[in-house]
């Protein structure tokens, strides 16, 4: 039986035991790692309650310490993560630079075995990666040695270090084909461990442009050297021929004047400066048409009739010698004119005029025309004397004469008359070039003109069993010099009879051209050699075939009968065919502008 003494033992010793196995579940939980259940309430105060306070405090600091280590691991946490994608950005962008690069780059450790390759390494030396990696990199460029990888500066404790100087070497592919390639070096160090990369550039092509480029560099300046010395020598040779020309043109008697398409002159020589009364350089760039040319009468020339320009227009040389420039003394200066075009690839881009001084030759002409006008007045009177006397005679006023005599009478009666004629032809050229002869207009009637010139030589033409046709549509008349005009039909008609055959048939056509009349004198004679036909208006001159077949002739007829046209404001052309004939035309205005 138990007893209450007992009985109150029994009860204190389970409440121990159960409090005991409160704070044992409590440890037990805590031993692993759940902090959360707290020590058990107890109302009672023994010695138990120390234990149970000191656990419950134990507890609570567990608690504090785990909760701050637990915000410390977040953090840590957070800054592991951020570095790991940072690291992993950069390595993934590393690697996407390095594998677009062109060159090689090989990272080795500082023994100079390979740790990384890029792609363009691959390609260049012909292995994959796998095979290059722990590979020595003097398996790639043997050239290069391991002994210059030891010679490496060595890194620095932070960041890297560039080698300064590109290193050229003979580097290896894998099929054994031996190339040129340039090292770029850079070591650096990561924790203790230090490597180096090499940047590696293959030079083969490199090299073949350089040796191209060199080759050519020479080329080039072998060219450039012989050109240079051709273009010194056409240099000196163009100035010698420019210091030449200029030296010519400088000491030419004749003014020289060149001048752009647009009529503006770009150069003038001494004499034309002295014509114009200028100095050369200051016309340079000036209209020429600025340098006034004049007529006979003091008249500024236009622009339009000037040579220069007529030149520019046409194309064509053209001369004259109508115009004159004013001396310093106000004096008319004489000048011929000539005008040529300066073609470039069949295009007119300037022109050249070269002005001459004539004073000298006209006043020769003055005196040359003075002395002829001169002798032959004194010739004409004893010829017309022979010819009275030859006329007596052979009218018998000296008895009578001998059938022989009377024919060589005759003949010298012929001669005579033929002396007479090219003594009044001298006389009048003189007269003509001496400006002494005027026209005296008058109401001329061309048509009967002539026909009585025709009528006149009808006993010459009938001998000669020839034919002299005149036609006119209608009677025509003009404002005319008669006298002078009937000189030139009869020069024209005679000569046709005399140019052509026995036999021979020869027109005479007059017709009116709007305001002009037009006389044509149509033969079929012995023709006119081409050569000669802008020859025959010049004074004394005669066509060879005419002169052989006909002795007699002066050369003088044509030209007398131009300048009567010319003073009458006409023109006389010609046209003709070796054997077969010729035509002279005559066009004159129907009305005469007086002088
Ligand atoms: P000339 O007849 O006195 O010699 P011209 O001045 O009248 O002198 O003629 C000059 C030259 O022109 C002649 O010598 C001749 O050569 C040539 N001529 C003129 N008219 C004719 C013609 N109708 N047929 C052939 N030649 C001609």
């Amino acid at each position: 039986m138990k007893t209450g003494a007992n009985l109150a033992e029994g009860s204190y010793q389970q409440r121990v035991q159960g409090r005991i196995e409160a704070l044992m579940s409590v440890l037990a939980k805590a031993s692993i790692g759940d902090y959360s259940h707290d020590v058990p309430q107890d109302e009672a105060h023994d010695e138990f309650s120390e234990l149970y306070v000191g656990v419950q405090l134990m507890l609570e600091t567990v608690r504090e310490k785990v909760h701050q280590l637990e915000g410390l691991n977040e953090e840590l946490e957070n800054i592991v993560a951020a570095r790991s994608a940072e690291l992993f950005g950069s390595e993934t962008r590393f690697s996407a630079v390095a594998d677009s690069a062109p060159d090689a780059i090989i990272t080795t450790d500082a023994r100079g075995h390979i740790l990384y390759v890029n792609r363009a390494a691959e390609i260049i030396f012909g292995y994959p990666e796998s095979q290059l990696k722990d590979q020595a990199l003097d398996r790639i460029v043997p050239g290069l040695g391991t002994k210059y990888l030891k010679s490496l500066p060595t890194a620095p404790s932070s960041g890297t270090h560039k080698l300064d100087k590109p290193v050229q070497a003979i580097a290896e592919h894998k099929r054994g084909r031996q190339f040129p390639v340039e090292l770029s070096f850079a070591t650096w160090k990561a924790g203790q461990q230090t490597y180096v990369t090499a940047v590696i550039r293959d030079l083969t092509v490199h090299q073949m442009i350089m040796h191209k480029l060199s080759q050519r560099t020479l080329q080039l300046e072998s060219q450039v050297a012989e050109q240079t010395l051709l273009l010194r020598q056409q240099l000196t040779a163009s100035e010698h021929n420019q210091a030449q020309v200029e030296a010519m043109l400088s000491s030419l008697g004749e003014g020289v004047v060149a001048v752009d398409k647009t009529g503006r002159i770009v150069f003038v020589n001494h004499e034309m400066a002295r014509l114009a009364h200028t100095e050369s350089g200051l016309v340079n760039g000036q209209l020429y048409s600025a340098l006034s040319i004049t007529d006979a009468t003091g008249r500024p020339v236009p622009r339009a009739h000037r040579p220069i320009y007529r030149a520019l227009k046409t194309g064509q040389r053209v001369t004259c010698s109508e115009y004159f420039y004013h001396s310093i003394d106000d004096q008319l200066i004489p000048v011929s004119i000539t005008a040529a075009p300066v073609m470039m690839k069949g295009k007119i881009v300037g022109g050249i005029d070269i002005i001459r001084d004539i004073s000298k030759e006209k006043e020769a002409d003055r005196l040359k025309s003075e002395f002829v006008s001169l002798a032959s007045h004194q010739l004409r009177t004893p010829a017309t004397a022979v010819k009275g006397l030859l006329s007596l005679i052979l009218e018998g006023y000296s008895g009578e004469i001998k059938p022989s005599q009377r024919a060589l009478v005759n003949q010298a009666y012929l001669e005579n008359e033929h002396e007479l004629k090219l003594v009044d032809d001298m006389l009048d050229a003189a007269k003509l070039d001496a400006g002494e002869i005027l026209l005296e207009p008058s109401r001329v009637n061309l048509r009967a003109l002539l026909k009585a010139i025709v009528a006149e030589q009808q006993s010459r033409i009938r001998e000669r069993h020839q034919v002299v046709i005149v036609t006119a549509p209608h009677e025509v008349s003009i404002n005319a010099d008669a006298g002078k005009l009937q000189m030139v039909f009869e020069n024209l008609i005679t000569n046709a009879c005399k140019y052509s055959a026995d036999h021979g048939r020869i027109t005479v056509r007059l017709s009116v051209v709007d305001s002009e009349v037009v006389v044509r004198v149509r033969d079929r004679g012995i023709g006119i050699p081409a050569q000669d036909i802008h020859l025959l208006f010049r004074r004394f001159s005669r066509a060879a075939n005419a002169a052989k077949a006909h002795t007699t002739g002066s050369g003088l007829g044509l030209y007398l009968a131009k300048k009567i046209v010319d003073l009458h404001h006409g023109k006389i052309t010609l046209e003709s065919q070796l054997g077969r004939g010729s035509t002279f035309t005559v066009t004159l205005p129907k009305l005469l502008t007086k002088e």
